[in-house]
């Protein structure tokens, strides 16, 4: 999903929190919203360690073109892994959720995160793309 939905949505579903919570402090809900769509940091990572290049600009380019042979390739029925995205998988959630025993903000984080995956798996859902990523960071580890 574009990150610009991500911005978008996430800010919805925190002024949705905000209205139905308004005790929340400003602090928490600004983590809950830039969790909400900084989580994709780790698909700028990834291009710019495919390509050298780390202007953001770069990186959206890599990922417009990436996106159009995904589509390629789902239509002609090859079934391969995107690009590994640490941020995004199962582990990493988990760590953010256990780190929210210590400080209540991971928990806004982690909150954030999970919308933000729950979207991109709608997302891919609808274009038969879940295939594509990688959810499990030791799966990940074992097939290298
Ligand atoms: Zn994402």
């Amino acid at each position: 999903m574009f990150p610009r939905w991500h911005i978008i949505l996430g800010l919805a579903f925190t002024l949705v929190i905000f209205y139905f919570s308004p005790g929340i402090s400003l602090l928490f809900l600004s983590l809950l919203f830039l969790s909400s769509f900084l989580i994709d940091f780790d698909h700028y990572v990834a291009s710019g360690l495919k390509t050298g290049k780390w202007s953001l600009k770069s990186s959206f380019e890599y990922h417009r073109i990436k996106g159009i042979e995904e589509m390629k390739e789902i239509a002609r029925g090859i079934k391969k892994k995107s690009d590994f995205h640490l941020f995004h998988t199962i582990e990493f959630h988990i760590i953010v959720g256990l780190l929210s025993f210590f400080w209540i903000g991971f928990f806004y984080i982690f909150i954030g995160m999970v919308f933000h995956s729950l979207l991109d798996i709608l997302y891919m859902l609808n274009l038969g793309a879940l295939h594509r990523r990688e959810f499990l960071f030791f799966n990940w580890i074992r097939k290298r």
